[in-house]
Order: structure tokens, then sequence, then C-alpha cells
């Protein structure tokens, strides 16, 4: 359909980027990239009005998005730049120079190709960069050797590809890659560039295989200041990893949060505000983990001593932010004492309620004030000791 659009509008439409990259490899993509020779805001609003769907614009960037469909899928259009126009007739070198503009600002040259979806040329490959053959070859190759220092961000994206695909990045690319490690360059990363790129990687299944890797690159310094790679780690991941997937995917977490627990149960104090600000976390981010910090102590002992009664774990658990409580469950998971008692922490004794309510508390003559409070946390926590079974034993204790 939009193709048949484009034609009425005489506008050259190509699919861009990482759908040619994954149609060409046979894998599932949603994201359709449109670039439009000629002004994308308009044709973009062309097509939202034939097809009745929801367009939103960027003017500062001439870009626009459609939100097509029942299931809202989107469709992105940008401008191939339009510094000057290809004319009719034009010799061949100069036909496509737009695209071929367009195509060169991008990161590698598996992700600069198009495809055209013009009805005179439907589905012709426009690869101007060898980008088809390094498919094949299975390498990440950058355009040009200033492609790094022009956005160091790619340094990133590079090893998120090479990860997801089991390619490799090309020797000479390698070198830029490394040369731009050492130089310092990955520290101009923006927080909000960076965080964006590693939530891409966080949601990758095996996801700490990627951050092992940019550790290799030695590129840790400049995305997870005070953090490192431990070789425990090989271990505790997948156990997360399996964790996060099996329990704790309908649980409201911070998987952030959830998916950095094991770097940052090792992470130097004095790095953790460094860290918080070179990713734009939030205060509560800080906090949650200095939380952590200073109570793992306390939770490890309690959940290993023996004599510990069920209130006194549910009182240092409920203490501790749910995401480090599922990094402990990972690292205690081969002892059965400690892991039982999270389970029971998150599967049961978080959610026990005592019978009697504050009201009751006021029907039985107790004064109000943030005693109430205490009281029926004491009585939570005799009902997790299975000290008491019934309301009447409930308001004795109260009383008491
Ligand atoms: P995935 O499908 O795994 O998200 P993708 O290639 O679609 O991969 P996006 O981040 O959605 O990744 O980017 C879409 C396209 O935009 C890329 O294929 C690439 O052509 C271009 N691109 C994205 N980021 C950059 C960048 N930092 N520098 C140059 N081009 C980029």
């Amino acid at each position: 359909l939009i193709s048949e659009l484009a034609k009425r509008k005489r506008t050259r439409v190509y699919l861009v980027g990482g759908v040619v990259r994954d149609l060409i490899l046979g894998f599932p993509n949603y994201d359709l990239d449109l670039v439009v020779e000629g002004d994308a805001i308009e044709f973009a609003s062309f097509v939202a009005q034939k097809l009745e769907a929801k367009l939103v614009t960027y003017q500062p960037f001439g870009t626009a998005s459609l939100f097509v469909g029942e299931r809202k899928r989107r469709i992105d259009f940008a401008s191939a730049r339009q510094e000057f126009y290809a004319y009719p007739g034009a010799p061949p070198q100069v036909e496509h120079s737009n695209l071929r503009r367009d195509l060169f600002r991008r990161d590698f040259t598996i992700n600069a190709m198009a495809i055209s979806i013009y009805p005179d040329d439907w589905g012709e490959l426009f690869d101007f960069f060898g980008g088809f053959k390094d498919l094949q070859k299975k390498l990440i190759r950058v355009l040009h050797p200033l492609s790094f220092v022009e956005d160091p961000a790619r340094a990133i994206r590079a090893v998120r590809f090479e990860k997801k695909y089991g390619f490799q990045i090309e020797p000479f690319t390698m070198s830029l890659l490394k040369q731009t490690v050492r130089e310092g360059l990955l520290a101009k990363i923006k927080p909000d560039r960076l965080k964006e790129e590693i939530q891409l990687i966080l949601r990758l299944p095996g996801f700490y295989s990627y951050l092992q890797r940019l550790y290799q690159l030695d590129m840790f310094p400049y995305l997870f200041p005070g953090c490192v790679w431990k070789s425990d780690y090989d271990i505790l991941y997948p156990r997360l990893e399996r964790l996060i997937q099996e329990e704790a995917s309908t649980e409201r977490l911070d998987f952030f949060l959830l998916k950095m627990t094991p770097l940052l149960s090792d992470i130097q104090f004095d790095s953790l505000e460094a860290f918080v600000e070179r990713l734009h976390l939030s205060k509560r981010f800080y906090s949650q983990v200095k939380t952590y910090l200073g109570r793992r102590t306390v939770l490890e002992r309690i959940l290993q001593e023996k004599t510990s009664p069920p209130s006194r774990v549910f009182e240092v658990c409920s203490e501790i932010p749910l995401e480090f409580l599922y990094f402990t469950l990972a690292k205690f998971h081969d002892q059965d004492l400690a892991r039982e008692r999270i389970r029971n922490y998150l599967t049961k004794w978080r959610f026990v309620k005592p019978e009697l309510t504050g009201s009751d508390l006021k029907q039985l003559g107790i004064p109000q004030g943030p005693i109430y409070a205490k009281i029926l946390r004491e009585l939570q926590k005799a009902r997790i000791d299975n000290l008491v079974y019934s309301r009447e034993e409930e308001i004795a204790l109260a009383i008491k």
C-alpha cells in the first residue's frame, strides 16, 4: 500500500537499516524504518490519511512515525538528506545520491543497506558499501575510519551485533574500536544515550555475555565506573537470568537494576555515585543499592544462621530491595537453608496479613497513634512464626 502511495506521489521510498539486515538473515524484525527521497513528514501525513493511521511528527528532525492497524505497529519515516536533488536523467553516480548519503551516516555496513519499495524497482537492494558481502562473511565493519570518533556509542553497538548474530568485528574495525577505547572517547557518550544502548543489551537473551565482552574490551571504566567482571559471574549470571525468566517476570521490578545486581554487589561504594551519574539513574536507584550494600552482611548472616526465626528473616528481607533478594537467591542457590528462606519470604511471608485491622484495634480501646503500625507488624510476625492461629489469639497478643 505504501508502495502504491509512493508511486502516486512520485516519491522514492526505501526500507533501510536493521530490518533489511534481518530480512536477509531471516531474523524477525518488526521495526520498519523507511527513508523517503523527499519530505518524509509530508509523505507520512499523506500515508496516514489514506491508511487512517495515527501520525506523530518530529519537525526538528524532519521525521514522522505512523502507528498502523489494531496492534499499532510503528513505521518510521525519515528524509534522505536533501543537499541537492537527483534530477531526472541524472547520470548513474548521482542517481540515488541522497539515499547513498543517508546510508553512509550509518554505523556498520550490514546496517547500511536499503531495499526499494517503489513500484518501478520494488525489491531492489541498494548496497553501496558491501553490506551484503559482510553479512555473508559474518563481519561487523564500519563505513569509514572516523566512525567511532563521530559516535563512540557505536563501539557498544558493535559488541551487541557481534554477540547477537555470532559475527566477528572485522580486524581493522576492531583496531579502530580499541583505539577509541584507549583514547577515552567512550566518556563522550551522553548518559541517556549510554543507558539506551545498555538497555538494548539487557533485553537480549544471555545479556551478561555482552557485558562480559564490554569488560574484555576494557570499556567498563567508561560505562560502569567502579565495576569489574568477576569469574564467579559465569555461574551467577546464568542462574539470575533463569530466575528472571521463571520467577521474577511477573513482579514489578526495576529490570535494569535487577540485571546489574551482580556488578553492583561488588562495586566500590565510593564509585556508586559516579555509576549512577554516568548512566543518569535515579536517586531511588542510588538509595536501593546503598541500602543493599549497607544491609548485606546482616542479611547473609541471618539467612544462614540456623536459629533465626522466620520473622527475623522476614524483617531483614523486607528492608532489602526485591531486586537484590532475587540476586541473593541466585547467589545462595546451593545453600538449602538460605535459599528456602528467601523463597519463603518471596512467595509467602511478605503476603501474610494479621486478621485484626486498625479499626479492630480501635474497638479494643487502644489509643490511636504510631503504635498501631507497630502492633500490626508484631501480629504479622507472630503469624509468620506460627505463634498465633486465630483472631482471639491475635487480640490477646495485641492487648499485651
Ligand atoms: P535492532 O533491530 O537489534 O534494534 P537495529 O539495527 O534496528 O537493531 P536501531 O538502534 O533500531 O538498531 O537502529 C536502526 C538503524 O539506524 C540501524 O540499523 C543503523 O542503520 C542506524 N543507526 C542506529 N544507531 C546508529 C548510530 N549510532 N550510528 C549510525 N547509525 C545508527
